[in-house]
């Protein structure tokens, strides 16, 4: 029995991520390579497979209200595993941009006020600096004692440090800030 694949619409989901990531999805073949190395996988409803199932399908704005664009954190083992080169986390970029802009982003819990604790200390330090990031994120959330039993743990594991990265080339990242806030003002 012969298939008919339908062509996208020109102003569907697909065609806006494609453009904004530069990723041609149309080579997915569904290996879900992508979803068994996730670290949020299991945490969410539609895995990173399933998104690019779902815009092959010509998903509407619907897929712009999927939680895993708010659990998304970037870590682009999805984009590593993928045996076709797709960017899969750039994907997820562009669709978190979108459902901005089309105003239909649920940012659950604390998830804003995380991405601005972390924006903001990039922005001030050149680079993530996690005792700053800790402390604007407590201020912001009013949770003062939640997980600091791990506090002592981590700084002998050397996972938190106490001073920012001297090493940090903070005139480039204030000029990449500015350039991402005229883009923004300019409506790109
Ligand atoms: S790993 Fe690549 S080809 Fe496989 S399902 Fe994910 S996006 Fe598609
Ligand atoms: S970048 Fe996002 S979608 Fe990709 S593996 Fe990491 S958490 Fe999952």
């Amino acid at each position: 029995m012969a298939v008919t694949v339908k062509k996208a619409k020109t102003d569907s989901i697909i065609n806006a991520v494609q453009e904004a990531s530069g990723v041609d999805l149309s080579v997915c073949f569904q290996c879900k390579k992508c979803t068994s190395g996730c670290p949020v996988a299991k945490l969410v409803k539609s895995p990173p497979s399933e998104i690019m199932r779902r815009l092959h399908l010509d998903a509407g704005d619907e897929l712009l209200e999927s939680d895993i664009l708010w659990m998304c954190v970037s870590c682009e083992t999805c984009s590593a595993r993928c045996p076709m080169g797709i960017d899969v986390a750039a994907v997820m970029d562009a669709l978190r941009h979108l459902a901005i802009k089309k105003g239909a982003s649920k940012q659950e819990g604390n998830v804003p006020l995380f991405n601005r604790a972390f924006l903001k200390t990039v922005q001030m330090f050149g680079r993530t600096y996690d005792i700053a990031m800790i402390a604007a994120y407590k201020i912001g959330s009013l949770k003062f004692a939640n997980d600091t039993e791990k506090f002592p743990t981590m700084l002998k594991k050397k996972k938190i440090a106490l001073l920012p990265s001297l090493g940090a080339d903070r005139k480039t990242t204030k000029r990449i800030f500015k350039k991402a806030k005229q883009k923004k003002e300019a409506g790109k």
